[in-house]
């Protein structure tokens, strides 16, 4: 076909493909119209169940949360309960850095040292610890035994108080048949001693010569034990051994503005005298000098001790 005949056939076809092309467009708006109403029926038929759901839902996430609610509560209050106690110890362990470094007191920096060079025959092949002692027991003890000072062959030996010696034989036998200690003696400060709601502290925190600290020593080391006394909000009761730590202990409390009556309460084996929220309960000191001679048996400490551990609710 030659080219004007093919342009004749195409302007032939024109009108006829226009007019397939007329007729076929308004079909295809049509078409989408008629599709465009059904997609919101689709939505709108669609909303209300997931409106129905979320519904559904809603209701049931505060009844969640308010089931979570106590638990979170319960946790809450246990974190609470426990943050002190984490603060105590932490604060504890402090202090006892501070004491395990103190050079305060001359003479018995140098009686500590000379002591545990100088050692006794029946310890000649030991360590000796030669320095001041911390307290030691429960942190959040209820009962606080206050001694008057470390034994230069005991616990200026093993680096506890009470530890490895006659005196603390005494004291762990009382405190374990009270249920008070898990075992009936100590001879060694890694042995795993531990106390129940009991803490053991000293008046002086190094060993003095003929167990005498002068009063500059004992007011030198007073801040220690007022610090740990202070930690130990907990300890309701303080059981005194001996009239040196009697008085110690009453200084610190005047000191910290509790109403220590005038004049000062006199120490005795069983003396009892409540002092601010503390109670002060005063008991022979378990030195051989007392226990060797009878002035105190164990029949004797273990009542006085009864007695403070019943005061603290132990
Ligand atoms: S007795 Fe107390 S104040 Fe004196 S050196 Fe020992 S720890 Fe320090």
């Amino acid at each position: 076909m030659s080219v004007p005949e093919a342009l004749r056939v195409e302007r032939a076809a024109g009108p006829e493909a226009l007019r397939v092309d007329r007729a076929a467009a308004p079909e295809a708006p049509r078409v989408e119209r008629a599709a465009a109403p059904e997609a919101p029926r689709v939505e709108r038929a669609a909303a209300p169940e997931a409106l129905r759901v979320e519904r559904a839902a809603a209701p049931e996430a505060p009844r969640v949360e308010r089931a979570a609610a106590p638990e979170a509560l319960r946790v809450d209050r246990a974190a609470a309960l426990e943050a002190p106690r984490v603060e105590r110890a932490a604060a504890l362990e402090a202090l006892r850095d501070e004491i395990v470094g103190c050079f305060r007191c001359p003479r018995l920096v140098a009686w500590r040292e000379l002591v545990a060079l100088d050692k006794v025959a029946r310890f000649r092949d030991e360590p000796y610890w030669g320095r001041p002692l911390p307290g030691f027991g429960d942190p959040d003890a209820r009962l606080l035994i206050v001694g008057l000072a470390p034994a230069a062959h005991g616990g200026n030996r093993t680096g506890r108080v009470f530890t490895g010696d006659a005196s603390g034989d005494f004291l762990w036998a009382a405190l374990h048949e009270l249920g008070l200690a898990d075992r009936p003696s100590s001879r060694r400060a890694d042995d795993g001693l531990t106390l129940f709601g009991v803490r053991i502290a000293a008046a002086v925190r190094c060993a003095p010569p003929r167990n005498t600290p002068t009063i500059e020593e004992r007011d030198a080391c007073a801040p220690f034990l007022a610090r740990e006394m202070d930690l130990l909000d907990t300890a309701s009761v303080v059981l005194v051994l001996g009239s040196f730590g009697w008085n110690a202990v009453l200084r610190v409390l005047a000191a910290a503005g509790e109403p220590v009556p005038v004049p000062r309460p006199r120490f005795g084996h069983g003396a009892t005298v409540r002092i601010g929220r503390r109670t002060l309960v005063g008991s022979y000191h378990p030195s051989q000098q007392n226990t060797f001679t009878g002035k105190l048996t164990p029949p004797m400490f273990r009542d006085v001790l009864a007695r403070a551990k019943e005061l603290a609710g132990l």
